[in-house]
């Protein structure tokens, strides 16, 4: 049976996979590449949720990529608009004639003597194969099947509609309605405003408080710049200054927690929250960037709860009841629509099965190299980008680096390139990041050591050199396969 082979072949067309086929169609063009996307629409995370006010939750001309700077007026965007941004880059890019869709990736083989990964691809009509030289793991970093839902006691009993925003049936009816929202992350307090238009009341319950910012949802700064140069250099400029503020925003939570958490409650005093609410609902127990920071565009959510359509709860769950959620405190929640906004179940490379060379790679057993690649894995990157910052600034990064190793295994004539993990390296787990979703799961994934190349740095300025220019001979990447010159 003949295989179908490309060079390159991409896991996933989401942000990142539709990012890494424009790269390899500009910056390498002629280069065989396909992308194996399991569902049967492009653009990942921003076509799967659907939930009411569905945005990021980082500025887009960070969010945006490198290449095709994000031209809109929000920097703060919807769903819609960023699906539209990556389908434009598909089309545009010529990427779209690439993407395998109902394709899922199964499992990948590597074997060295033919410097090749075999990788078993589900389909419709069943089961087949096809072999790349170089695999890249664009899959995103969740379980697209199931989001995460704690056992709640008593929730068979509840007589109303239980909704998972990971699956937002389109229609659902909650006009008019009583609606609890639990969970207090990214999810929760972007769906919190939206769902007022129409509910009769929104109820954000959550079991203890997170870090929140209000934030413009236009930037001031780049509708400035846009006055006095071209659109898209304002655009370029804007990103760096946002790079700069992520790094800056960062450091000092990292450094000066409590000077950070001054700031966070200066702007929560300026939405006009009491002390008793700041205190009771947005003070977390946790230092600011221990988890993901929320943002919340135009303060709609403060908004939201000065015109007395939303509230904040924050109690702990005793017992779902046929009409709603008995507290912790004894209080009833009266709810016709509970919305489950308790976050994602991750998932890395998509559950590929790895093997090289007929040994299955044990992951918690592997480190990260530059979080691009994997100890003792050749020829495999994947894209995993930043969980402070905007994910494609990493990406961006990643592409420059899987081009150059391409470029330059090319012209040595190499066939593989592999990690070797160095004696002595203590390790971390691969995230520093404290929120339940990812405690949860970090035991299944590959670790960060304790210093470079091993170590995880979510910081796009330490990060830039050493994928951008750093050098490939660093005494870890191992390259081999080189063909002997003629005559020897
Ligand atoms: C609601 C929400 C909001 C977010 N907002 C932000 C934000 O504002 N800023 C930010 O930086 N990040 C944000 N993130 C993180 C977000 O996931 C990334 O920004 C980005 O979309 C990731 O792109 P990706 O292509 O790497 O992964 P995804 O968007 O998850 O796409 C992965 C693709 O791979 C496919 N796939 C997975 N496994 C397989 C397989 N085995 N075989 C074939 N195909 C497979 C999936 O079907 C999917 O299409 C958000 C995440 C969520 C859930």
């Amino acid at each position: 049976m003949t295989t179908e082979h490309v060079e390159v072949l991409i896991i996933g067309a989401g942000l990142s996979g539709i990012g890494a086929g424009y790269q390899l169609e500009k910056q390498l063009p002629g280069t065989t590449y396909a992308i194996l996307e399991s569902r049967e629409q492009l653009g990942g995370t921003w076509d799967l949720f659907r939930y009411p006010g569905v945005r990021s939750d980082s500025d887009m001309h960070t969010l945006g990529y490198r290449f095709r700077p994000w031209t809109k007026d929000r920097a703060i965007a919807d769903g819609g608009s960023i699906l539209s941004y990556i389908q434009d880059t598909a089309r545009d890019g010529g990427v779209d004639k690439n993407i395998r869709y109902s394709h899922r990736a199964v499992s990948a083989a590597w074997t060295s003597e033919d410097a090749r990964w075999d990788v078993e691809i589900d389909t419709p009509s069943g089961r087949i194969t096809m072999s790349c030289s170089y695999l890249f793991s664009c899959s995103g970093y969740y379980d697209y099947d199931k989001g995460y839902s704690p056992e709640f006691p008593g929730l068979a009993d509840f007589g109303g509609t239980v909704v998972h925003p990971q699956h937002w049936p389109q229609d659902l009816d909650y006009a008019g309605k009583r609606v609890v929202v639990i969970g207090s992350g990214a999810t929760a307090v972007t769906l919190v405003p939206a769902l007022t238009d129409q509910a009769a009341h929104v109820t954000m319950l959550q079991r203890s408080p997170t870090w929140i910012a209000a934030l413009p949802g236009e930037d001031p700064v780049a509708k400035a710049l846009q006055k006095v140069m071209p659109k898209r250099a304002a655009m370029s400029v804007t990103r760096w200054k946002n790079i700069g503020m992520f790094v800056a925003n960062y450091q000092l939570s990292r450094r000066r927690p409590k000077a950070m958490k001054a700031l966070l409650r200066k702007g929560l005093q300026q939405q006009k929250l009491s002390e008793a609410q700041i205190d009771e609902h947005f003070t977390p127990r946790y230092d600011p960037w221990d988890q993901r920071l929320c943002v919340v565009p135009d303060g709609d959510l403060f908004r939201a709860i000065h015109a007395g359509t939303a509230e904040v709860v924050t109690d702990t769950i005793d017992t779902f009841t046929p009409t709603g959620i008995r507290l912790g405190s004894g209080r009833e929640l009266e709810a016709d629509v509970v919305v489950t906004a308790t976050g994602l179940q991750l998932k890395l490379f998509g559950g590929l099965a790895l093997t090289v060379d007929g040994e299955p790679v044990d992951l918690p057993h592997t480190l990260g190299y530059k979080a691009v690649m994997v100890s003792g894995v050749p020829n495999f990157f994947f894209g995993l980008g930043y969980t402070n910052a905007s994910w494609t600034l990493k990406m961006d990064l990643t592409y420059e680096f899987l081009l150059r190793v391409i470029k330059r295994m090319r012209a040595n004539g190499e066939t593989a390139v592999v990690p070797r993990r160095q004696p002595g390296i203590t390790e971390r787990p691969l995230l520093d990041f404290k929120a339940g979703y990812v405690l949860r799961s970090m035991d299944a994934f590959p670790k960060q050591g304790d210093r470079s190349p091993w170590q995880l740095k979510q910081n796009y300025l330490t990060d830039l050199y050493p994928l951008r220019y750093g050098s490939l001979d660093d005494g870890v990447l191992e390259f081999s396969g080189a063909k002997a010159p003629a005559g020897v």
